[in-house]
């Protein structure tokens, strides 16, 4: 049997049969219930530590009323110098965000305005070769049977391709890489509360039209120095389903956008539902910005927490929380640390993190846990996170891919039992409006992107991957 089969049949298995964690000094017992009844029956978790003032367990769902929106005990005033970053320019005043200016709400922005040709050119100037091969189609690896099985594509989506220009882990064993996407929402001001109460920094991937609704917040996090990196303009399609022209339009915005509110441009990126090849990167490096993943350990699990399909009613709030087991269990078996996906866009999402997943990790000894933004994990300096600010010393920007760097190293990884039950995920693109609370109204109509295939090192696992995704239903069709 293949590893690609046997490790589909494990994860199956544990998704009702949930891995005995070994860690002794549990106190904290959480049986939740749910009233969804179309999942599974809710499993048994275990913590080292819950938030006192969690929301309950059985309450986070998709039916769940929505709280009231938090407020930030501050906000920063226009003119702040950010002191934490040297050489960066004062804070922008909000003033100067005109939403006309920009691109549509959570719209691919139009190829024909005057800055995407210039941002065309740029790209067609930098130097950096990009593939002429074609967008993928929407559905993922199973509409796509030619570009999954290609690995001159280097496809993430479709069994987990990495090159060296990709950051997909932190070096040091025990550190876990802390990002939330598709912010900044409506309660990511419970999020970063909780984080400064805890002396916490994180990386935050910022949706461009998001950024441009809630300016105030974005400066927020900036201030706050968490880290912050571009996530596309609109996140409204996988980037390998668009043209050169529309993922330069994606990226620019977003950049556009941060350095308009902050004064400073990311120098990173992470695609929506980690749908990168080697188009996307070269595109995404020409651009100057150089992709995070997060942890991948096996063709078809990655260091999802399922977090964002709460809100859809897709996965119960204590699936994420066993996944989140899972994921530390796996965790424990790597040589280096790991990044870890959360989001920021749902008020269930941030009341598993700051009532749940964030508790228990600071709460647990053995091993001890450093959290820290993406940047502070790979041994750089917050300064090095963006374009103005970066000296080119200790960070230079990739400038190509190189042809021999490594597609997957996934047939390296362990693979035991404690496989993780984050199966063919991806997230759905609906999210609420730009003027309403979060609550339960995001529609549910985007693309998902379908996740795990298998190791493109393995092109017989990849094909049979494949084709047990379409017979199991695991992959989801966007
Ligand atoms: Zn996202």
């Amino acid at each position: 049997m293949s590893a690609s089969i046997f490790q589909l049949a494990i994860i199956t298995i544990l998704l009702s049969s949930p891995w005995a964690n070994a860690q002794s000094s549990q106190s904290s017992q959480l049986s939740s219930s749910t009233s969804l009844s179309s999942l599974p029956p809710a499993p048994s978790v275990s913590f080292v530590s819950v938030n006192p003032t969690a929301v309950p367990l059985s309450r986070i769902g998709a039916t769940e009323p929505a709280s009231p929106t938090p407020t930030l005990a501050s906000t920063p005033t226009s003119g702040s110098v950010p002191t934490f970053l040297p050489n960066a320019p004062p804070l922008p005043p909000l003033s100067s965000i005109v939403a006309s200016k920009y691109p549509k709400l959570d719209t691919i922005p139009p190829i024909d305005s005057p800055e995407v040709q210039q941002w065309i050119a740029e790209v067609q100037a930098s130097g950096i070769q990009i593939p002429s091969f074609s967008p993928t189609v929407a559905g993922g690896c199973p509409t796509n049977p030619q570009a999954a099985t290609d690995p001159s594509r280097c496809w993430w989506t479709c069994g987990g391709c990495v090159r060296d220009t990709d950051i997909s882990s932190c070096p040091t064993k025990d550190t876990w890489g802390l990002t939330y996407d598709d912010g900044p929402a409506y309660y990511t001001p419970n999020l970063l509360n909780y984080l400064d109460e805890h002396s916490l920094k994180s990386t935050f991937f910022v949706i461009g039209s998001r950024a441009a609704s809630l300016p105030a917040l974005l400066q927020s996090e900036y201030m706050a120095e968490h880290h912050i990196s571009v996530h596309t303009w609109s996140h409204a399609a996988p980037l390998t389903t668009l043209s050169n022209e529309q993922i330069i339009a994606e990226l620019g915005w977003c950049k556009k956008i941060i350095k308009d509110v902050l004064g400073v441009t990311p120098n990173t990126m992470r695609p929506p539902y980690g749908d990168i090849d080697d188009r996307v990167r070269a595109i995404s490096l020409a651009m100057g910005l150089r992709p995070i993943m997060w942890t991948r350990i096996s063709p078809a699990a990655t260091f999802d927490t399922g977090d964002f399909s709460i809100h859809a009613g897709t996965i119960s709030a204590a699936q994420v929380l066993l996944n989140w087991q899972y994921i530390l269990g796996n965790a424990s078996t790597l040589n280096t640390g790991f990044i870890v996906l959360e989001h920021d866009l749902f008020q269930q999402s941030v009341e598993i993190a700051t009532g749940y997943i964030l508790p228990d990790a600071l709460a647990r000894t053995s091993p001890k846990l450093t959290l820290q933004p993406v940047i502070t994990c790979l041994n750089q300096p917050l300064g090095n996170a963006y374009i103005e600010t970066n000296d080119n010393t200790t960070n230079p920007p990739p400038v190509t891919i190189r042809p021999s760097s490594k597609c997957s190293n996934l047939s390296h990884a362990t693979f035991t039992t404690k496989t993780y039950a984050g199966v063919g995920t991806g997230h759905s693109s609906g999210r609420p409006t730009a003027t309403g609370a979060t609550g339960n109204n995001g529609n549910t109509t985007g693309g998902n992107q379908s996740g795990g295939a298998s190791s493109l090192q393995s092109l017989p696992d990849m094909v049979i991957f494949v084709l047990l995704s379409l017979i199991a239903g695991l992959a989801v069709v966007f």
